[in-house]
């Protein structure tokens, strides 16, 4: 079946114009950015919304990138292809670079959002490892108000966030210190597809010891897209090849992976340890 349900549509024509709509509604409605993780289970009909509230008009008030205060600030309707090209992200935060250029090809990234690739809470999607090794916020609007979640406790499981039917993502938080590097290593059966494994690394130092390190796992099953573990083995030590090795090894024990047609459990377990060292080892180097 490649059509969907009928469905009702609304334009929004400002933030505060989705949240009334999606409370008119009611639950069945959904949120549309860029469409190309919910129109294909539309077609499928893996997903029937009621209503669809189409928020592509807001690119004022959710299509900004800019630096605040301590904190980089990205709206939730910015397209992949917008992250990838911005130098105030890429700058601070090479990792966008590095996951952005293999997310997908050019058009998905012409038009998927970083809220909808977080939303869709996909357990292979590359940007929720990413904002995971970042220790991110996401920024979510409901009729009450605005709220945060640390993007740590932002996926509750497969395709399960923290934003309520009634609530819009609105923004990721990403906080900026100096003496800072990042990095993001993934493998894919072919240019443009999902991992098989990946993992994202951002690590700060000062006075050659790690004092803080965030790690980022995606496909491999780590819970809520991180490895704490790693992270604590690696705090106050410094950042050398055998700690790095050793904190890929945490990683990958930490894993649950699936066997699926990427690839079997083992393969990808040995992935999510190779890649953190790689990427820990790359972020230590751009410091
Ligand atoms: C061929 C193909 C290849 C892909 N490859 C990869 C890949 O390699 N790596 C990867 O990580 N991803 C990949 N993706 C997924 C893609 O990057 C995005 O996840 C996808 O585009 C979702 O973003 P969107 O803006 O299109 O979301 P949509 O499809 O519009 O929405 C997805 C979900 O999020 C909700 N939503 C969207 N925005 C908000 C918001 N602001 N607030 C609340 N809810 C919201 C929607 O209601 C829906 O439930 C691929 C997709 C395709 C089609």
């Amino acid at each position: 079946m490649q059509v969907p349900a009928t469905f009702e549509y609304e334009r929004a024509e400002s933030v505060p114009h989705a949240l009334e709509l999606l409370e008119r509604y009611g639950p069945e409605a959904r949120i549309v950015a860029g469409g190309h993780s919910l129109i294909p289970m539309m077609k499928l009909r893996l997903a029937q919304p009621e209503a669809l509230i189409d928020i592509n008009g807001l690119a004022s008030e959710l299509g900004r990138i800019a630096v605040d205060g301590h904190e980089l600030a990205i709206g939730a309707l910015v397209r992949h292809t917008e992250l990838l090209e911005s130098s105030t992200a890429t700058d601070l935060f090479p990792i966008f670079r590095d996951a952005e250029r293999v997310i997908a090809d050019p058009i998905v990234r012409n038009r998927g959002t970083v809220g909808g690739s977080l939303c869709q809470g996909d357990p292979s999607e590359d940007l929720s490892a990413v904002f995971a090794a970042l220790r991110a916020t996401a920024v979510i609007q409901g009729p009450g108000g605005t709220r945060t979640v640390p993007v740590r406790q932002f996926h509750e499981g497969p395709y399960e966030t923290a934003v309520e039917p009634n609530e819009l993502l609105i923004q990721l938080r990403v906080p900026v210190a100096p003496g800072t590097g990042s990095a993001y290593e993934k493998v894919e059966r072919r240019v443009g597809d999902w991992p098989v494994a990946a993992a994202g690394a951002v690590i700060r130092i000062e006075d050659g010891v790690i004092v803080q390190a965030g790690i980022g796992l995606t496909a491999v099953g780590a819970e809520h897209f991180c490895a704490p573990e790693a992270e604590t083995y690696l705090e106050g030590r410094r950042p050398d090849g055998e700690a790095f090795a050793e904190a890929g090894r945490i990683a990958a024990e930490h894993c649950a992976p699936h066997a699926d047609q990427r690839g079997p459990a083992d393969y990808k377990r040995h992935l999510a340890a190779e890649l953190t060292r790689r990427a820990l080892a790359t972020a230590a180097g751009r410091i």
